[in-house]
């Protein structure tokens, strides 16, 4: 059987679309590769949240149609994700080289088209229309890597940990994003369809799932798109009560799974968190102290232009109601610097922000202007030395705060799950907290998977050292 390797760019969706793909291709008999220097099939699973981003992947298949298809001209080669999405056709205009353009809504034809491609039936394919269904067909996992179509279910799996996709799209329509148009609108799956994955992962030995969405705040908002789901279910879940958003309802139904030990969340939006869900963060011990919280600029000007929906002031609210309920809560957000029409107190009043609510990290975007979004034509386009600038300023304070957080750390025991060795140093296990913190320590492979108490010793630069702890030992 032909073997395929899938590079992935961008975010965590793009990570888990693809680890659904090389799933299903497992299942139909194929292996992956080690490298795309030896697959009979190279997949680009792109970004277009950048320019930057689209540009790389097409470097990127034009090297392959320079390097892989000169030695092995029967190498198929395809892009899909978000820029086969908004790109399509023009893909195979501009590379003719390429053989596949799969569409966002188009992941599970993989197989069947490379199939297609493989045996000689047809020679290109673009396929980029709109689905109905499409958000319930990212479900399976690689669990075992490549062995896992020999998956008894008894070996303990290479992931303890594993992302389940409950939604796709997004309706917000922040001024600078194209996510709403690679995606679509809104479309979610159904509590028990998801419910069912999830056990289905917690009974192959997963101990942590993170319920993974463009915008999953607004889980289940619009509906749910799967008709097939038991009746009387189902219309109990179209009914979003006033006391519990839908999403609140899926963390409730997951939460229930036994077995299961902690349950995450990315991305929400700072406007989806009622207080239905800060209470259920007061209720569900699952629900671990993390909030990734992306406020993108301190200032209401700014976040008016961005159309975020939401206030300063209402930021800072929201983030106080969450220590109320659980004072150790790691926070993260995204900042965009340089925000067309950002002016020098607009930056101060980020900076203050950040110092306010302490981040324990944040991912800092120098903005870029992207096609095809409001934001690139704005007047007032902020100078790229001064983008750089006030990215280095915010990046300066935002380590300093970290290093106090981490630092705090030291000397202090905390509960990890052990995840699998350290990438940097495989001879070390890795862990996280549940304030989504990693902890390295000296373990062993007899260590993955358990909930480990582990004493603090040393802070690095966002990563914290530790021994697992010996009980009474202080
Ligand atoms: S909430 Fe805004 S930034 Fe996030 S995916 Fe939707 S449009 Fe993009």
């Amino acid at each position: 059987m032909p073997s395929v390797f899938i590079k992935t760019y961008g975010c965590q969706m793009n990570e888990r679309d693809s680890e659904a793909v090389a799933a299903q291709l497992v299942a139909k008999g194929y292996t992956l590769a080690p490298t795309e220097a030896v697959a009979d099939v190279v997949l680009l699973n792109t970004c277009s949240v950048r320019d930057f981003a689209e540009k790389k992947a097409i470097g990127k298949m034009q090297n392959l149609a320079a390097d892989v298809r000169k030695n092995r001209p029967n190498v198929v080669l395809g892009f899909m994700g978000c820029m086969a999405q908004s790109r399509g056709q023009e893909l195979i205009d501009k590379l003719p080289d390429v053989d596949l353009v799969l569409g966002t809504q188009k992941f599970h034809h993989a197989a069947d088209y490379l199939d297609e491609i493989l045996a000689g039936r047809r020679d290109k394919i673009v396929d980029v229309a709109e689905e109905r269904g499409s958000e319930a067909t990212i479900r399976e996992h690689l669990l075992y890597g490549n062995a896992d179509r020999n998956g008894d279910g008894h070996r303990p799996p290479l992931q303890v940990t594993a992302y389940v996709s409950i939604m796709q799209g997004c309706n917000q329509r922040c001024t600078f994003c194209i996510v709403p148009d690679t995606r679509g609108e809104e479309r979610s799956r159904g509590i028990a369809d998801i419910v069912a994955e999830c056990r289905q992962l917690v009974a192959q030995g997963v101990k942590e799932i993170t319920l993974l969405g463009q915008i999953v705040t607004s889980y289940g908002k619009r509906g749910f798109g799967r008709a097939e789901l038991p009746l009387g279910q189902d219309a109990q879940q179209r009914v979003p009560t006033k006391e519990k958003s839908p999403f609140v309802q899926l963390l409730d139904a997951v939460h229930e799974i036994e077995g299961l030990e902690r349950i995450r969340f990315t991305s929400p939006h700072p406007k989806g968190y009622g207080d239905d869900l800060i209470e259920a963060y007061a209720r569900l011990p699952k629900l671990v102290e993390s909030a990734h919280l992306p406020v993108q600029s301190g200032s209401d000007r700014v976040l008016k232009l961005m159309h975020r929906g939401y206030t300063r002031e209402r930021f800072l609210g929201l983030v106080k109601k969450l220590r109320r309920v659980r004072p150790d809560i790691g926070i993260t957000t995204d900042i965009i610097v340089g925000f067309p029409g950002e002016t020098e107190d607009d930056f101060e009043q980020t900076l203050s922000l950040a110092r306010e609510v302490e981040f324990d990290n944040a991912y800092l975007f120098k903005y870029s202007p992207r096609r095809d979004t409001p934001a690139a034509e704005m007047p007032d386009q902020v100078p790229l030395k001064i983008r750089e600038e006030r990215n280095h300023r915010l990046l300066d304070t935002i380590n300093e705060i970290g290093r106090r957080k981490y630092d705090a750390f030291v000397g202090r025991r905390t509960q990890i799950l052990v995840e699998g060795p350290s990438r940097k140093n495989p001879a070390r296990m890795t862990g996280r907290t549940r304030c989504n913190k990693i902890v390295v320590f000296e373990g062993s492979e007899r260590h993955r998977g358990q909930l480990l108490d582990v004493k603090i010793t040393r802070a690095g630069s966002f990563t914290l050292y530790g021994d697992p702890a010996i009980l009474g030992e202080d």
